[in-house]
């Protein structure tokens, strides 16, 4: 017996390595107009690096002691920036104290009590952050090292220890392989070039956005303005893929008319949020199943 041709297409998506969770979904790429996509993690490799250290002369900390620091209140964390921190650690053979009280903020970091001192680790917004109350501990230098790291093209992620501004680190992380002709084939198939949604800075995010093709950058993105600008897009007529990796995509995921989340470092909560999930991070499967999903319907009609 031959097979309905959705759900011969959901079991071919499944062999090209796309976990499609119903036949409506299936369905649904075929309409796709726009296709979002998140950086972190999901047109980057999402396994940075850290390739600066640097104390700031306010913490009176040096390299290894800003480092044990942050990656001690990272520990928990599964976001990739907070990976690549506790690995750069592990290889400087730091031993990380225990962190209490830890807590995160999609888009924006983590807080945690290591040793009695509350760190904090995150995005440059800290460098403005009403709740890090003596910002401007330190602050000055902070945000010129800051301004620096982002002109290189790295992730600048700032450390807080008691209010004080102890360090920044600068992360570097790798694009794709098939990023790059994957959104040429998704610029073909849907006639409009994939916008890139992030919540890392402008520098990093252009730089990167140059290199794959894509000229529509929002950067600095919250979990919630990820959503606005999905919704933006709708209103604009388009039927909207999102593909992301994160808890900070999730929102932005359910909003889009599709959502599609990396499998292999995806986080829980996208992985759960998502209508398909791409389970061995081949990007290049997106433009194969949209024209997967046309073809599909055309048997079927
Ligand atoms: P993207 O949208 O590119 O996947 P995220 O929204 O996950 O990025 O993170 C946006 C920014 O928030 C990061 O570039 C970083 O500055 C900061 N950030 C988020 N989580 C963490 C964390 N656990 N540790 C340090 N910084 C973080
Ligand atoms: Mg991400």
């Amino acid at each position: 017996a031959t097979m309905p041709p959705l759900l011969s297409a959901i079991a071919n998506a499944g062999r090209h390595g796309l976990l499609v969770k119903s036949a409506v979904v299936m369905e649904t790429f075929r309409e796709v107009t726009l296709v979002a996509f998140d950086k972190t993690g999901t047109l980057t490799e999402g396994t940075p690096r850290v390739a600066d250290v640097r104390p700031l002369p306010a913490g009176r900390l040096d390299e290894n002691e800003v480092l044990r620091c942050a990656a001690a209140a990272e520990r928990p964390s599964e976001h990739p920036l907070a990976r690549a921190i506790a690995a750069a650690a592990h290889d400087r053979d730091l031993n990380l104290p225990h962190a209490q009280d830890f807590s995160s903020t999609p888009g924006r970091g983590v807080t945690a009590t290591v040793e009695g001192r509350v760190v904090r680790v995150g995005s440059p917004a800290l460098l403005t952050d009403p709740a890090v109350a003596a910002a401007n501990k330190g602050s000055e230098d902070a945000r010129d090292v800051v301004a620096e790291l982002e002109a290189s093209g790295r992730t600048a992620v700032v450390v807080v220890v008691d209010d004080v501004h102890v360090g920044v680190l600068g992360l570097a992380d790798q694009l794709r392989p098939d990023a790059r002709a994957t959104v040429a084939a998704l610029t073909a198939l849907t006639g409009a070039t994939p916008v890139l949604l992030t919540g890392d800075n402008h520098g990093a995010a252009t730089r990167l956005a140059q290199e794959v093709g894509i000229t529509d950058v929002r950067a600095g993105l919250l979990p919630a303005d990820k959503v606005t600008h999905v919704k933006a897009l709708q209103a604009a007529g388009h039927r909207v893929l999102l593909v992301g990796d994160g808890v900070n995509d999730a929102p932005a995921m359910a909003a889009a008319n599709l959502g599609v989340a990396m499998g292999r470092h995806g986080s829980d909560l996208a992985l759960e949020t998502s209508d398909a999930v791409i389970v061995r991070d081949e990007l290049a499967i997106l433009p194969k199943i949209i024209d997967l999903s046309g073809r599909a319907h055309r048997v079927v009609k």
